[in-house]
């Protein structure tokens, strides 16, 4: 297969000529502040785990159970006969979890939207997406054929114009906007409050993606919405659990209507087997330490560990977990990550198509497992160096080049 071979490597070669060529790292370790990977010992600041519950003994005692009274694996789609009770109890902590009706979960955050968005919309109906929200939204909007909008990130007033256009435009349809609560490379909050009253005005509906607000965000860390006092306005709360939750899958919380229709049309749920009793046990344990009281520590911690970050590096700021550090250009991002990794301290560079081109940077996150020695050691090497000035400077090229 000659022709294969050689227009595969052709394609390669152009991503490799981009700086944008990617590989698998292997982690001999589970996901914790400290990692084992590919021979070498790392801080790892790259992980999602927010609140270090990946490897909680709670998460995984609630994993071997479900494998000893349920099996390793389910079977079937849940609606053939894959519906265990590991499954059944997930769904109903959800929505106790986030107070709604009701709660479906799925395989994972990207199969929720996907099987979402599809469920809800076709031709004849408006998707408006905020710039910057997650592919697995931009897929879905793309596999909806819903007609397609794009409003500036964050910007009220772009919106607004593009709920004009669409109140116009519709001929009976649905406006479904969809935003995130903690957009996923930028770790900043999207104006809640602002977009409820917005689509309200509108008569538009709002999903609400808080694959990073889940667990870290609230009174009793429902997430963003909860903070702003908004989640009863939001028709669709999805969110992971793969994050702060500390297991696999995604969710979408709502009203019981939302539910059942996403049960008959979300083709991502129905046409895939459901997740495996263990995914769903250890998740619904990650959902209950994180409304209790050892989520609450656990919030303390984290947010101990971004202040200190964020004060002892006055370049940096976030409102959440995530602090990006931008350098601009794809290479030097690369080789930035990459010295930084024989320090010991592991930031993933964030290339294109993650990020716009021109727009790369090392990706900041930080977790409660992290100790006050671990923030120490990152804050020395990002100042020893110099990453956030040089970083600073990337900024500062990109907005003269826009
Ligand atoms: C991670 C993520 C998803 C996808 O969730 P998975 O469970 O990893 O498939 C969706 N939306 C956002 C904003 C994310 O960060």
């Amino acid at each position: 297969m000659p022709g294969f071979a050689r227009k595969l490597e052709e394609k390669l070669e152009a991503i490799r000529k981009a700086g944008l060529y990617r590989s698998l790292r292997r982690l001999n370790s589970p996901q914790t502040s400290r990692i084992e990977c590919e021979g070498q010992r790392c801080l790892n600041f790259s992980s999602n785990d927010y609140l270090g519950l990946a490897d909680h003994p709670a998460l995984k005692e609630a994993a071997i159970k479900a494998i000893e009274k349920f099996g390793a694996g389910s079977g079937a789609s849940r609606l053939i006969c894959g519906s265990l009770g590991p499954h059944h109890e997930l769904d109903e902590t959800l929505a106790e979890f986030k107070r709604t009706e009701a709660a479906l979960s799925f395989s994972s955050g990207y199969a929720a939207a996907v099987g979402t968005i599809t469920a809800l919309l076709d031709k004849n109906d408006v998707l408006v997406l905020d710039k910057l929200v997650h592919a697995s939204i931009v897929d879905a909007a793309r596999l909806s054929g819903a007609k397609l909008r794009v409003f500036a990130h964050n910007d009220l007033e772009s919106l607004e114009q593009i709920l004009q256009w669409a109140q116009r435009e519709r001929s009976g349809g649905t406006v479904l906007v969809v935003v995130e609560s903690v957009y996923s490379m930028d770790g900043d909050l999207a104006p809640l409050r602002e977009l409820v009253r917005l689509k309200e005005r509108y008569g538009a509906w709002l999903m609400v993606d808080e694959a990073h607000g889940t667990g870290l965000f609230g009174a009793h860390g429902r997430g963003v919405a909860e903070q702003e006092g908004v989640a009863d306005a939001i028709e669709i709360q999805m969110g992971t659990v793969g994050k702060a939750l500390g297991a696999a899958g995604g969710y979408i919380c709502g009203s019981r209507a939302l539910i059942d229709l996403l049960v008959n049309r979300a083709r991502s749920f129905i046409f895939s087997t459901a997740p495996v009793p263990a995914a769903a046990a250890s998740a619904t344990a990650g959902v209950r330490l994180v409304s209790g009281e050892e989520g609450e520590k656990r919030r303390q911690l984290l947010w101990k560990n971004v202040r200190r970050v964020t004060e002892e590096l006055p370049g940096l700021s976030s409102s959440s977990a995530i602090i990006p550090i931008l350098v601009g250009d794809e290479r030097q991002a690369v080789e930035t990550a990459g010295s930084l990794r024989q320090n010991g301290i592991f930031i993933p560079a964030v290339r294109y198509p993650t990020v716009a081109r021109g727009q790369a940077r090392l990706r900041l996150t930080l977790s409660a497992s992290h100790s006050e020695q671990d923030i120490a050691e990152l804050v020395r090497a990002l100042k020893t160096q110099n990453v956030v000035s040089h970083a600073r400077h990337g900024e500062i090229v990109n907005k003269t080049m826009s």
